[in-house]
């Protein structure tokens, strides 16, 4: 039986919401030292402060749609396909944090197009996030979604640089594209981020700086970043 487009992409969510009220209720009488062990749970420093701070300044949530090889981990020519292979890019996981601890709701769109290949089954892949997914949280960090799209065909709505996939989140999530910062290192993600009236950013990791090279037409007015931790500490200055 023939997939319908729709049926091709999928999600993987964690209980974002969960995590967050967790955290907020935080109000110990004596101040604990950040760092340390809190209600049975290890927090870092930023989270233990927003955690004392109490229900007024709960961050207003955004959303932030990451591209996974070449922004997250190290890319590979030859497809990531197996957890060995899947390494993150230096600073990054630690970058998702603070975009969490900002207020950012992170969510991922990749293409995958390996799986649609034969290189990897989905179990394997599933694999490959649970350890993403894992380590992202070893720091402290949540990754709220993975949609991908396996197939190959250029034609399918949800493959970038179409914007189906985008749009499919934005819907799911109940969340506005509209401005919502998306950050890639092909020229399919621009273009994927402009149709869906997003806000494409470029990191030079992983295909970024051929990208820019070959593609500077399309990255005319795209913000360039040496990397994810670079976006995430723009994205959390105040910029007058
Ligand atoms: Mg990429």
């Amino acid at each position: 039986m023939k997939q319908s487009p729709m049926a091709k992409v999928v999600e993987v969510a964690t209980g974002m919401e969960a995590e967050w009220s967790f955290h907020v209720k935080q109000s110990p009488a004596t101040p604990t030292p950040p760092g340390v062990n809190v209600a049975g749970r290890t927090v870092s420093r930023e989270t233990y402060s927003l955690a004392c701070a109490g229900e007024k300044t709960r961050p207003t949530m955004k959303l932030i749609i990451l591209d996974r090889d070449g922004v997250i981990n190290e890319d590979s020519d030859t497809y990531i396909k197996s957890p060995e292979e899947w390494n993150p890019i230096p600073g990054s996981l630690e970058a998702i944090t603070r975009l969490n601890h900002a207020g950012y709701r992170v969510v991922i769109a990749t293409n995958q197009s390996g799986v649609g290949r034969g290189l990897l089954d989905l179990e394997t892949l599933n694999q490959i996030h649970r350890k993403m997914h894992r380590m992202v949280q070893e720091v402290g960090g949540l990754i709220e979604a993975i949609f991908f799209c396996p197939d190959v065909d250029e034609a399918n709505p949800f493959r970038k640089p179409n914007p189906g996939m985008l749009l499919e989140i934005g819907r799911r999530l109940k969340c506005s594209l509209q401005g919502a910062p998306v950050v890639g290192d092909s020229v399919r993600d621009i273009r994927a981020a402009r149709a869906a009236n997003a806000w494409p950013l470029l990191v030079r990791t992983g295909k970024g700086a051929q990208t820019l090279e070959r593609e500077a037409e399309s990255c005319a007015n795209v913000l360039v970043f040496d990397d994810l931790a670079t976006v995430a500490e723009y994205l959390t200055t105040d910029h007058e």
